[in-house]
């Protein structure tokens, strides 16, 4: 009897924090590990639950192939104890907080920061596992993240198809970043005067649904469709990325974007808003050197708080990425490092095998329930 229990799954809860940006690659995270023979459990809202329904299903019909008992919950599932409200509100939860971790996992390679895994491993003394990036573990790249598909998607790629080897910038800024209608309209300038093809995402966060922050002849620039893409609503930014056309990203630097565009290996015009996006801007352009920065200095999440950068100045920094050979090198070496290292025998995929077995250890180790807060 022992042994039949050591041999069950190990079984990885996920509580994704309830943004898009986390919601995401926790979904890919949990994939990641099913693929590994984990059972997987996403603890979510349904709307949530929702966004990452395929990436389940998907996550579950391969989980079916390891040699596990295909059940329905084996691979990421997905549990249904907060209906309507959101977790984060429920005292139990709370009272979980102050629990300090065994150890930290992150959407991140050993390549693209080594000196600052060996700060938290041997300065801090932290456990730490880099899994990433988990966006290359994403089987359903057409819909990632969303129940509802721009119904632009399909053109954008179709578009794209008619376009040179690494002549289109893409230009999109996440989920929740919104720009004032002057920086939207100096923004349409620069893509203009950067005379570069372009995919432009106006996304659901923005609302920005009028036109009439876009400067003269743009209308008819973007009804052309000779040289610019809009995309209302959701894209699917990891199909665009990878694409053959793409030459560059103007992003605010989250993460996920970030990581994304290395694992394309598509170098980046970096604008942060706020939050990490700063220092992600100072990783991707001073530290990996596969980024050109806008300038971008006001750290704020409202939109009216930010300095107007002009086109001419945005259109110059789009030129610099997209014409540095140097550049587009290192961003290619790099987006061939985040490869391998979800590849077998790569530096994340060892790290998922070394966790499984720590927890694995632990499981025969620790009661469930015990009080772990000395770990
Ligand atoms: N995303 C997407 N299509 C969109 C907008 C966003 O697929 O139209 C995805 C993007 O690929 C990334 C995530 O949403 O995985 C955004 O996360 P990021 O950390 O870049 O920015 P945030 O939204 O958290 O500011």
């Amino acid at each position: 009897p022992a042994m039949a229990v050591q041999e069950e799954a190990l079984h990885i809860l996920f509580f994704p924090f309830l943004a898009s940006g986390h919601l995401i690659p926790t979904a890919d995270m949990a994939a990641l590990f099913a693929g590994r023979g984990v059972r997987c459990t996403i603890l979510t809202t349904p709307v949530n639950a929702a966004i990452i329904r395929s990436a389940v299903d998907r996550a579950n019909d391969a989980f079916t192939g390891t040699g596990f008992v295909p059940r329905r919950a084996a691979a990421p599932g997905v549990l249904r104890p907060v209906p309507g409200r959101p977790p984060h509100r429920r005292g139990r939860v709370r009272q979980l907080l102050p629990l300090r971790s065994f150890g930290e996992v992150f959407n991140s390679f050993h390549d693209l920061e080594p000196d600052y895994v060996e700060h938290f491993q041997k300065t801090l003394g932290r456990r730490v596992w880099l899994v990433g990036p988990v966006a290359l573990a994403s089987k359903d790249m057409a819909v990632r993240g969303t129940d509802a598909p721009s119904p632009d998607a399909d053109s954008c790629i179709r578009w794209l198809d008619a376009k040179p080897a690494g002549s289109v910038v893409y230009v999109s800024f996440g989920t929740l970043t919104k720009f004032a209608p002057a920086e939207l309209h100096q923004l349409a300038r620069a893509l203009d005067l950067s005379g570069m093809n372009f995919v432009w995402v106006i996304g659901a966060a923005g609302g920005q649904d009028s036109t009439e922050w876009m400067p003269e002849g743009f209308a008819e620039l973007i009804a052309r469709g000779d040289r610019g893409f809009m995309v209302r609503g959701w894209a699917p930014q990891m199909l665009i990325l990878s694409h053959a056309a793409l030459g560059g990203f103007v992003t605010h630097c989250g993460w996920n974007s970030v990581l994304e565009a290395v694992s394309a290996g598509v170098p980046m015009v970096t604008w942060p808003r706020y939050a990490d996006q700063f220092h992600n801007e100072k990783l991707v352009v001073e530290l990996l050197k596969v980024g050109v920065s806008i300038g971008a200095k006001d750290y704020a999440s409202g939109m009216e708080a930010h300095e107007v950068i002009t086109g001419e100045v945005i259109a110059e920094s789009i030129q610099r990425l997209m014409e540095s050979d140097a550049i587009q090198k290192k961003a290619k070496d790099l987006g061939e490092k985040a490869r391998r290292a979800v590849e077998k025998g790569g530096s994340s995929y060892d790290d998922v095998g070394r966790l499984m077995d720590v927890l694995t250890a632990r499981r025969s180790s620790v009661k469930v329930g015990e009080d772990n807060q000395a770990s």
